[in-house]
């Protein structure tokens, strides 16, 4: 049994909602974001699988993270089975080819819904949104874990909390949007809150 010592968490990441989401579950622990330790942050996600671009954009900070602090990196999707688990690791560039630009939150759930148009029935509309996180302490102490939220996607947004792709992803456990939940709800059931929740775990023991 390991003595229980708040740890430093340096985020890889550059969005604010994810570093929230995170605080709140792993509140015993300080979390910083590349930019508040003076560190610039730029990952291109090539992977082929959610956990791959989670080490990378993790390692990507190994090497110039102050002493003492861990790396934390998520890489979140969501798989639609009726376009055969797409976008998955493509979520966050979702409609990028199309458009030829980076598209805003609103505008990629609306071409999502568009998308999902000849899918008429609630059942046809199934979707898994998963949560890869990679914990690099040290260079040779480095831990995965994935986790994901079954549901489906609404055929109007609905909800205003959250971010991304909340207002379109219906969680059947709770039977609402993740963007219709408050934060202690959307931490209960969504992908990343499940993760984080092991991550918590994994914390107390190393
Ligand atoms: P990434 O993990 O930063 O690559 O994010 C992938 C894409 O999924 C981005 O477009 C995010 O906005 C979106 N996303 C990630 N996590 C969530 C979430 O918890 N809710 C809704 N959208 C999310």
């Amino acid at each position: 049994m390991s003595i229980f010592s708040p740890m430093n968490i340096l985020l890889a990441t550059s969005n604010d909602h994810k570093r929230k989401e995170f605080a709140r579950i792993l509140k015993d622990h300080a979390i910083f974001l590349p930019t508040e330790l003076g560190l610039a942050f730029d990952f291109e996600e090539s992977g082929e699988t959610f956990t791959e671009n989670a080490l990378g954009k993790a390692l990507s900070l190994l090497g110039r993270v102050p002493k003492g602090y861990a790396i934390l990196a998520d890489d979140s999707g969501l798989c639609v089975e009726a376009l055969g688990g797409n976008p998955g690791v493509r979520t966050a560039r979702y409609g990028m080819e199309e458009f030829g630009r980076e598209l805003e939150a609103a505008e990629r759930n609306a071409y999502l819904l568009k998308n999902l148009e000849h899918c008429t029935k609630k059942e046809e509309r199934k979707a898994t949104f998963v949560s890869a996180l990679a914990l690099v302490v040290d260079r040779y102490r480095i831990y995965t874990i994935s986790e994901s939220v079954e549901g489906s996607i609404t055929k109007e947004p609905d909800g205003h909390a959250g971010f991304g792709y909340d207002p379109v992803f219906f969680v059947d456990e709770a039977a609402s949007t993740m963007a219709a939940l408050d934060e202690g709800g959307k931490d209960l059931y969504s992908h990343r809150g499940r993760a984080a929740r092991l991550l918590n775990t994994l914390l107390g023991e190393i």
